[in-house]
């Protein structure tokens, strides 16, 4: 039986919990084996922490004196008790007998924290045997050539992972030979006395007397195995009905596969071994193509991969299976027909890459010149015999040319694609360096039968292509905003596969304006047949992104089951963009992206709407010359714009709006306005009377009692003349 934590079972948000405010997972180190019998994934994960600025900060002298004082403690403290509590509230009519032991529990656990800090972890669905402080001694005294500066506050173990952190990217691999190390490291005396706690939502783990993130062992080792029914992985058949495990891209993302830090700011490198049956072949998101070593139970091999650009842990991808590698294209580096001018894009408008250090395509000349990156396709054997399979091995390295022309760089420098089992629920998705894509999109006679044609299969793979962009080199801040990736992928797919079509410009204005209609119609469907709360691009509104003080959220809506079959969110986010690309030129539009591209990746962005205060004049004084604005679109305004809180020029023009449209919710800024901006309000009194509205009219007279003392006395000769 597992307590709750703070999870209301009916809840449709998925809760963030991790506290990343306080601490950050750096760098993991995976080491699993795949066992078909039992359906488990089981072993261990090493985290690299580091306690995060915020926190860090305020706790500086605390730390670094080991004597806390009540004041700073008492914050800590209070946060985690209200944390608990929330959690502790048991739904009404719902108090169970399991549930007052989960209470009981989660009462025990928090009873006993005596102030000591708390490490949060999401995981769910995990069953944890231990957790060790790993004692990293043995590797860092015997490295002398690792400069290691003793800290005095910190200690030499945490002064050397912290060495670690911050060495330059191009030591990536003596970074990652040494996290390797350390991974394999013995466990502290007594496991550091570690304690941890498992909830529905998260994994929590205290060391005995350390009361501060800054003091909290810097690696820890979590021995755990997955479950069958875990949500992150699913074991099913292939089409040649042989076992197979994927990571299924669940809403809960990986968090039943590993503890991790799920919040997307906690962005981190990783290293996996994972062991699995010879005949398998394990696919990961991994820099390099694993080689698979042998093991020391010969019915296993083992295969390594690591990744050395920092990403949030939702973006690992992972399959296991008897599936068979139809292709390898390893194309040269340099193409041939390169002109000099292919090479211009790199660095002629002084973009250069404003993400921390690491090893980074963008930077790098060859990356430029590579149109086409190694890729190859992976399937069950029933299918690999279908001409289906061969034509769209034709079909990907045309699309990977076309992204590469459209949107630049390849931001990662390989690429495997699955064929993804039946039972698939979606028709791709896109993880570092491997796409899953269902079977459903191989068109039905292969390219010379006369029959289907490749429109299917090549919009989908370059919709997941684009995600290379949109949605994994630069990611969302937020989840709830869904169309910062899908709908520039979406719209991303139209212009990378005309692109690979070699359309002529009528073709592609045809297609594209073919593909509009069905998107219409289908994003007019869903409008009408789902819940209104479901459409909104920006369900947090001004809160989007915003976090507790430890750090954790909810992701509005992830677990509606009816959100994952809707597509609204890819369809608005089109429509937006094809809605600029009319305005300012397709072409303009594409090289804004690539500009946006360069600036943004590495990096994770917010949609916000930011006008200047001119900007927002011209608005509204462009909006004054209309004859009628409904009042949904006067709220909207309002409230995007925060027009309240902007300055007196434009609030005069919302005001003279609010009275012009009659917009009698909005009346307590016209008052306001009048009474603390005298100089700029004469006119309105003015366009208050002219309406000859009783309610606006009485405003006005409201407004001048108010103020008639303080007035200036020609302006309140005016004022009077208009009113009487
Ligand atoms: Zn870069």
């Amino acid at each position: 039986m597992e307590p709750d934590g703070d999870l209301n079972p009916d809840t449709e948000d998925l809760p963030l919990r991790a506290n990343t405010n306080h601490v950050l997972v750096r760098h993991y180190v995976l080491d699993l084996t795949v066992h078909f019998d039992k359906k488990v994934i089981s072993g261990s994960i090493v985290l690299f922490l580091e306690p995060s600025g915020d926190f860090g900060t305020k706790y500086q002298d605390f730390g670094a004196t080991g004597e806390g004082t009540s004041e700073l403690r008492n914050p800590q403290t209070r946060m985690e008790k209200t944390f608990d509590k929330a959690g502790l509230q048991p739904e009404c009519g719902s108090q169970t007998e399991g549930v007052n032991s989960n209470a009981q529990a989660s009462q025990l656990w928090e009873s006993t924290s005596d102030g000591d800090f708390t490490l949060v972890l999401d995981c769910c669905d995990l069953d944890v045997s231990n957790v060790d402080e790993v004692d990293v001694t043995s590797v860092s005294d015997h490295l002398p050539n690792v400069a290691c500066e003793r800290s005095e506050t910190v200690g030499p173990r945490a002064a050397f992972i912290q060495n670690l952190f911050s060495a330059p990217s191009a030591e990536w691999r003596q970074k990652h030979h040494f996290f390797s190390l350390c991974s394999r490291a013995p466990a502290a005396p007594d496991g550091g006395s570690l304690r941890f706690y498992r909830d529905r939502w998260s994994l929590q783990v205290r060391k005995t007397g350390v009361r501060t993130p800054q003091k909290f062992p810097r690696v820890i080792r979590i021995f755990y195995e997955t479950r069958p029914s875990g949500g992150s992985v699913r074991w099913t058949k292939d089409q040649d009905n042989r076992v197979c495990v994927y990571t299924a891209g669940s809403p809960i993302n990986n968090r039943a596969l590993f503890p991790c830090q799920e919040p997307p700011v906690a962005m981190s490198t990783w290293q996996a071994t994972v062991r699995a049956p010879s005949e398998c072949v394990v696919l990961m998101s991994g820099e390099d193509q694993a080689v698979p070593a042998e093991d020391r139970d010969a019915h296993f091999l083992t295969w390594n991969y690591y990744v050395t650009m920092p990403m949030p842990a939702s973006t690992f991808a992972l399959a296991v299976g008897y599936c068979i590698e139809s292709a390898f294209c390893h194309p040269s580096l340099e193409d041939e027909n390169l002109s000099a001018a292919d090479y211009s894009s790199m660095a002629d408008d002084g973009i250069s890459c404003s993400h921390g250090d690491y090893p980074c395509r963008f930077a790098e000349r060859s990356a430029w010149s590579q149109w086409v990156i190694p890729h190859r396709v992976f399937s069950p054997v029933c299918l690999l015999q279908k001409a289906q399979v061969e034509f769209f091995l034709k079909l990907l390295p045309r699309c990977l040319a076309a992204a590469r022309d459209v949107l630049g760089v390849h931001p990662f420098p390989r690429l495997d694609v699955l064929i993804v089992p039946a039972g698939f629920s979606s028709l791709g998705m896109a993880s570092p360096h491997i796409i899953f894509l269902s079977q459903s999109v191989l068109c039905p006679g292969g390219s010379g039968s006369g029959v289907g044609s490749p429109s299917l299969c090549g919009s989908r793979i370059c919709h997941e292509i684009a995600h290379s962009w949109f949605g994994l080199v630069i990611g969302a801040r937020d989840w709830t905003e869904e169309w910062i990736s899908e709908g520039f992928a979406t719209c991303l797919e139209d212009i990378i596969w005309a692109q690979a079509q070699q359309l002529s410009l009528q073709e592609r204005t045809e297609q594209f304006d073919l593909k509009a209609l069905l998107r219409w119609r289908r994003l007019s469907d869903e409008l009408q047949n789902s819940k209104e709360e479901l459409q909104i691009l920006r369900p947090n509104t001004d809160k989007t992104a915003q976090v507790s003080d430890s750090g954790s959220s909810t992701v509005k809506h992830a677990l509606n089951p009816d959100k994952t079959f809707m597509q609204v969110h890819y369809l608005k986010g089109y429509f937006l963009l094809r809605f600029l690309a009319t305005q300012v030129g397709e072409q303009q539009l594409i090289d804004f992206l690539r500009l946006f591209v360069k600036k943004y990746h590495g990096q994770l962005v917010l949609s916000q709407v930011r006008l200047t205060s001119d900007q927002l004049v011209m608005l509204l004084e462009l909006l004054l010359e209309e004859s009628e604005l409904s009042v949904a679109l006067m709220r909207a305004l309002q409230r995007t714009y925060s027009l309240q809180k902007q300055d007196a020029e434009v609030r005069h023009r919302w005001c003279e709006l609010v009275i012009k449209h009659a917009y009698s919710q909005a009346y307590g800024d016209v008052e306001h306005f009048l009474v603390h901006d005298q100089a700029m309000g004469v006119y309105l009194y003015g366009e208050l009377m002219v309406q000859e509205d009783a309610e606006q009219q009485a405003l006005a007279r409201r407004c001048l009692s108010l103020v008639q003392e303080e007035m200036d006395q020609s302006a309140h000769r005016v004022v009077e003349e208009m009113i009487l």
